[in-house]
């Protein structure tokens, strides 16, 4: 079993400044993915884990200045979080974890956090590749973006404003499980 001690994870909120991300009456994904990225480093640090941050306020970096970040801070794992939005509203609900190929370790962290998710009341739209994406691409380390549900979708904003606390929570344990179970060795 990995030591958390031993781990460096690099968290990455989505966006940020001026790239609002998607955006849906007078939510932003920016915040959305900020406020959960704060929430989901504290339960990671109370597991003992190291958590280096992209940002912690509202700032705008670039994808690569955001992959650069994180290969600088010679972290071991890379977790970028984001809102899902589809063309229209109300059309899509659930999490989904994008990877760069589902055959690498990330996609062992990946599966870990959405069954974690889908515990709490999510329903799981699985892992997919997404190889063109910058922070998956240019990060050498295993790297997994999470969309926290669909942000114009009202039945996902509910949940994840209503179990905003254990959804944190369930994100890091399902990345403390993965790498506690060697995902990562
Ligand atoms: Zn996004």
């Amino acid at each position: 079993m990995a030591d958390s001690s031993m781990t460096r994870i690099f968290l990455d909120a989505g966006h940020g400044g001026s790239d609002f991300g998607a955006v849906y009456g007078d939510r932003a994904e920016k915040n959305d993915a900020l406020d959960l990225t704060m929430a989901v480093g504290d339960y990671l640090s109370q597991y003992g884990f190291e958590v280096v941050y992209d940002r912690i306020d509202d700032v705008y970096h670039t994808p690569y200045q955001k992959a650069e970040n994180a290969n600088n801070s010679g972290a071991d794992l890379f977790i970028s979080i984001h809102r899902n939005s589809s063309p229209y509203p109300n059309q899509y609900n659930g999490v989904e974890s994008l990877v760069y190929n589902r055959y690498y370790p990330a996609a062992d962290v990946a599966a870990s956090i959405n069954r974690q998710l889908e515990m709490i009341g999510w329903r799981n739209a699985g892992v997919n590749e997404r190889p063109n994406l910058v922070v998956l691409r240019q990060t050498n380390m295993p790297a997994v973006l999470i969309e926290a549900g669909f942000i114009n979708t009202d039945e996902d904003n509910v949940r994840f404003d209503e179990t905003f606390d254990e959804t944190a929570q369930a994100i890091a344990r399902g990345i403390a499980g993965a790498v506690w179970n060697g995902a990562l060795e």
